[in-house]
């Protein structure tokens, strides 16, 4: 069924009776000639375009729970491409370009807002980082302005410019950079690729892998064997895990990041903002509630929940940005699994297990990330090699020295 104002007024006429399932709930058959095992953002994106770009018909996607129970229905719905280095910024430029299509291919309301995400800056050498980056930016083709105090005071007046515990002098701004409904991607993503064939199979959690001669042979799983040549892992906070089963030991660590929404208020913050001295983002949905969150709860955990401690951090952070979140009730707050990997970057690669693919190393930036991650792991699975933009996310890379370290953290999880 296609989507359009048409079929919502003649729903609407008919007391909304005709309106067909989103997805089917498939059944696992007895094989594919590919299967993704993570029914989150990337993996259905994955699922996507092998059958859209690359015409392949029987893919199965496997989901342990429900589609959109991980990340993808649980982060802070940031998208922006304001990378530094080199192996980033075109795959996540690449990323922000499907972004922007993203409605129109699915045919589905994704609430792509373009509303710009700033960063502040609060130091000269803070602001001599960011021109760096925005320049770097630039030379790839995306859109980025560094603005001074004055230019920010227009941009941003709801800031306090007087007498914040930590000055503000300025920002970087992209203004292609916004927020995109989490859970509506993957809804969206699910129903174009359910349409094009893909099995979408939830409450199926795959608990071996079986591999023949150095091949993968098929998936054990809770709902009976699968057989298939190729899988692609797409497992976020659970890559490790899933990966242990054939004994690959990933340079990831799973730690939490909890996300935070308060009470509505009449719009107040029109992009998204990130804080300089601090780990603080905020942004505000289209109901009103102000959507924020901070740093990971800096512990090796497999929980979808966090602690105290670091909510007291996150407000602390936001208070010191804009003391008049004070006055808000915090509605509701949760958790998710990051995969942080070794140098805050993502891999998308073969393994040494022939016909095993990894989808792996998010982090808390793989929300933005979807498209590009489906479009070149979609790549790498149906054609055995990467994708131009994607060249950089190497598994390799961990023992060759070629890091992404996009931070210049080390090599210290969590620290990216
Ligand atoms: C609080 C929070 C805030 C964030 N904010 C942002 C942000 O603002 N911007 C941004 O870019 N990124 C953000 N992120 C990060 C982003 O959400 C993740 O990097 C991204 O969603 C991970 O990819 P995914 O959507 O495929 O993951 P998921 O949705 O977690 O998908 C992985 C799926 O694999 C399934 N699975 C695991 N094991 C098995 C198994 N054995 N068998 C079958 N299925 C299995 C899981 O159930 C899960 O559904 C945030 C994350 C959190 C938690």
């Amino acid at each position: 069924m296609r989507y359009s104002w048409r079929r919502l007024l003649i729903e609407a006429l008919r007391g909304n009776r005709g309106w067909t399932p989103a997805w089917r709930d498939a059944a696992p058959a007895s094989g594919y000639d590919i299967v993704i095992v993570g029914g989150g953002g990337h993996g259905l994106a994955t699922a996507y375009y092998l059958a859209r770009v690359h015409g392949l018909r029987r893919i199965a996607v496997v989901e342990k729970g429900w589609i959109g129970g991980g990340n993808v229905g649980r982060n802070t719905t940031i998208v922006r491409s304001n990378y530094l280095l080199d192996g980033n910024i075109p795959f996540y430029e690449w990323s922000m370009k499907l972004w922007e299509g993203l409605e129109q291919e699915l045919n589905y309301n994704a609430m792509v807002s373009q509303r710009g995400v700033l960063n502040l800056f609060h130091s000269d050498a803070q602001r001599d980082a960011f021109a760096r980056r925005g320049n770097a930016m630039r030379l790839h083709g995306v859109d980025a302005e560094l603005l001074d105090a004055a230019a920010l005071r227009r941009y941003a007046p709801y800031l306090n410019y007087d007498d914040a515990r930590f000055p503000i002098k300025g920002g970087l701004l992209q203004r292609r950079g916004g927020t995109v409904r989490h859970d509506a991607v993957a809804w969206g993503y699910a129903r174009a690729a359910s349409t094009l064939g893909v099995d979408i199979i939830q409450n199926c959690e795959v608990t071996g892998i079986r591999v023949a001669g150095g091949a993968v042979a098929g998936l054990d799983t809770s709902r009976g064997f699968i057989a298939t040549p190729r899988v692609g892992l797409a497992c976020a906070g659970n890559s490790s895990r899933v990966a242990a089963l054939v004994g690959l030991r990933l340079p990831i660590e799973t730690h939490v990041l909890q996300a935070f929404v308060s009470e509505a208020v009449k719009p107040l913050i029109p992009g998204v903002v990130t804080f300089g001295a601090g780990h603080f983002y905020i942004s505000q949905s289209d109901k009103g509630s102000l959507v924020f969150g901070g740093d990971i709860d800096g512990y090796n955990s497999y929980a979808q929940r966090g602690n105290l401690p670091t909510v007291e951090d996150v407000c602390e952070g936001g208070m010191a940005l804009m003391p008049f979140l004070g006055r808000l009730r915090l509605l509701r707050s949760w958790g998710g699994q990051m995969d942080m990997s070794m140098d805050g970057s993502p891999i998308i690669d073969r393994t040494p297990v022939a016909g095993l693919y990894l989808n792996a190393g998010w982090c808390y930036g793989g929300f933005k990330a979807t498209p590009a991650s489906g479009w070149c792991f979609a790549h790498l699975l149906a054609r055995d090699e990467p994708h131009a933009v994607a060249t950089a996310y190497r598994l390799d890379r961990f023992s060759s020295g070629h890091l992404l370290d996009e931070k210049g953290q080390g090599p210290f999880p969590n620290r990216h």
